[in-house]
């Protein structure tokens, strides 16, 4: 599981579990993979 440099959870269910695209860039959204929603950017 690869994980962000910073702290990155769902505030709405608590997972850490991320939806992160394979071509990810630092202005890529992240979305949470248990609810879809969305957490923050990759680099922000
Ligand atoms: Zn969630």
């Amino acid at each position: 599981m690869e994980r962000l440099n910073h702290k990155l959870d769902c505030k709405a269910c608590g997972t850490i579990y991320l939806d992160i695209p394979d071509d990810v860039r630092n202005v890529t959204p992240i979305h949470c993979s248990s609810c879809g929603q969305f957490i923050g950017y990759w680099a922000s």
